[in-house]
């Protein structure tokens, strides 16, 4: 079937070799492989090699280089952390397994798990050091594996991704502003899809044989019928695993971009496609006015000035203030509090308070919900810039030290010296300054667009709140970067 000629110069699915090999039935298994085995001897190392954060893989691996790694991928490529995941292996051993399971309860599909499972991941780190720990880290790792598997074990769709991983939501989250997505060439091809393989697979454990008449475009450029044979069996794969069906998709929201649609899809009728970054965050209505939905995002930028705030001095007074104030000891209560105020009451009250004066403003009787629905994808920006500033900075003080880790892991001595270089301060300033007005100056812009929208001749007045809010917010961020801040998981060594 050929392609129409706006996808074929933008689908990545047909570039050679990388086009060929993300076609390949195998080519995510192969990814996956390689990443599993990394998985592995980070836990090996994490439970036999040295406890010391910046000469083990368990900790310089994920906690440097990983998190470096996958902000500057979601914004130049899209999610391929989550193409590569090695957790999917153990998912899809667990779908082999337990044939049909049931489907996630439906008061758990929605983003609050998603919320939970970023806070808890956040407060582990702080309140265990777990940067710091390659032993904890290693059964983090586990934990991983292990809740992959009996999740997509017991329940049909892919819930570990889709509800609960931790890192599949803040690459949900920040996919939106990627370069690519998954898209349908030719929704009339859809409309006759009998199958809807691209969402149920193409596996079944017989052979069955169909046929779909399809809609093809006759080189005079009109239309005729074909009728074409489909085939499902046991050589098919599976459908969507986080039940996205693609003839609807317009956002990379939930997408683990595995491709398994495209390998299921029997009219080869999904395209990977270039697309310009961050343009799903301009269109209105594409993601569900949902608080949860909403919150979500609104929440992980606020997670994002937190966990900076959790590596400069001014936390540690904090933590001392409220200590004395409060007669607590357990530092497990004072940071679960401080956690709580800044992750969760703070970027509510404040999200609710600009929706609030955002309709006493404009005068206009908007649900609340669909005002804070509305604004939210606005914060994507902001908060991918707040955590870039951040990961690039732990990145970039030791890029390489990656290096003597894994020479000293293999048994040689770790060249240091030679590897543990750090970047000019300067360089690492400039680009968390970048980092944070980059995304600054366009959360704004997305924000004076969607108010212009939503109140029409108020809208610079239903702008106002939501600039107000991001003003100030960023003005915390610089306040924070500037300071001087926790060098964890690196060490300047030689
Ligand atoms: S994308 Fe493919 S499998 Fe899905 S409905 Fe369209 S033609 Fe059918
Ligand atoms: S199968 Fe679903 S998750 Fe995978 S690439 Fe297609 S739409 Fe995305």
């Amino acid at each position: 079937m050929a392609q129409p000629k706006s996808f074929r110069a933008r689908n990545i699915l047909t570039l050679p070799l990388l086009g060929a090999f993300l076609r390949w039935r195998w080519g995510r298994a192969v990814l996956q492989s390689i990443f599993f085995l990394l998985a592995l001897l980070l836990i090996i190392d994490g439970f036999t090699g040295p406890q010391l954060a910046p000469r083990n893989l368990a900790t310089v691996a994920p906690w440097v280089h990983y998190r470096g790694l996958i902000v500057l991928v979601l914004l130049l490529m899209g999610n391929l952390f989550c193409m590569a995941c090695p957790f999917h292996l153990s998912r899809s051993l667990a779908k082999r397994l337990s044939k049909r399971g049931r489907r996630f309860p439906r008061h758990l599909r929605n983003k609050w798990l998603s919320i939970a499972a970023l806070f808890t991941i956040f407060f582990l780190y702080e309140w265990l050091d777990l940067w710091a720990s390659p032993l904890l880290t290693a059964w983090v790792i586990i934990a991983y594996i292990a809740a992959s598997f009996v999740l997509d074990a017991i329940f049909t769709e892919s819930p570990f991704c889709k509800y609960v991983c931790p890192l599949g939501a803040f690459n949900f989250a920040y996919s939106t502003l990627s370069p690519t997505q998954i898209q349908v060439m030719n929704p009339q091809i859809c409309a006759h899809c009998q199958g809807k393989e691209c969402v149920n697979g193409s596996w079944s454990p017989q052979r069955l044989v169909r046929t779909d008449t399809i809609p093809v475009q006759t080189p005079d450029g009109g239309l005729t019928y074909e009728a074409r044979q489909v085939e499902q069996g046991p050589q098919g794969v599976l459908g969507c695993p986080t039940t996205l069906y693609p003839p609807q998709l317009r956002s990379n929201m939930d997408c683990i971009l595995c491709l398994d649609c495209v390998r299921a899809c029997p009219h080869q009728n999904i395209a990977l496609i270039a697309r310009p970054p961050a343009s799903e965050l301009f269109r209105p209505h594409l993601w569900l006015k949902r608080w949860d939905m909403a919150l979500f995002v609104i929440i992980l930028s606020f997670m994002g000035l937190m966990n900076a705030f959790g590596m400069v001095p001014p936390v540690y007074a904090l933590q001392e203030q409220l200590a004395q104030t409060f007669a607590i000891r357990s530092e497990f209560i004072l940071l679960a509090l401080i956690f709580l105020a800044g992750n969760i009451v703070l970027p509510i009250s404040l999200t609710l308070s600009a929706a609030y004066l955002t309709r006493i403003f404009t005068r206009q009787k908007h649900p609340l919900r669909h005002i804070v629905a509305a604004f939210a994808p606005a914060f994507v920006p902001l908060g991918f810039g707040i955590w870039f500033a951040h990961y690039a900075f732990h990145f970039l003080i030791t890029p390489l030290s990656i290096v003597p880790v894994l020479q000293e892991f293999l048994g040689q001595s770790g060249e240091w010296a030679r590897f543990s270089t750090p970047v000019n301060a300067d360089i690492i300033s400039f680009i968390q300054a970048l980092a944070l007005l980059g995304g600054f100056a366009l959360s704004l812009l997305i924000a004076q667009q969607t108010a212009l929208r939503l109140f029409k001749r108020q809208g610079m007045l239903g702008f106002l709140p939501w600039a107000l809010l991001l003003l100030v917010m960023m003005g915390f961020a610089f306040a924070i970067f500037t300071m001087p801040m926790e060098m964890r998981g690196s060490a300047l060594m030689g």
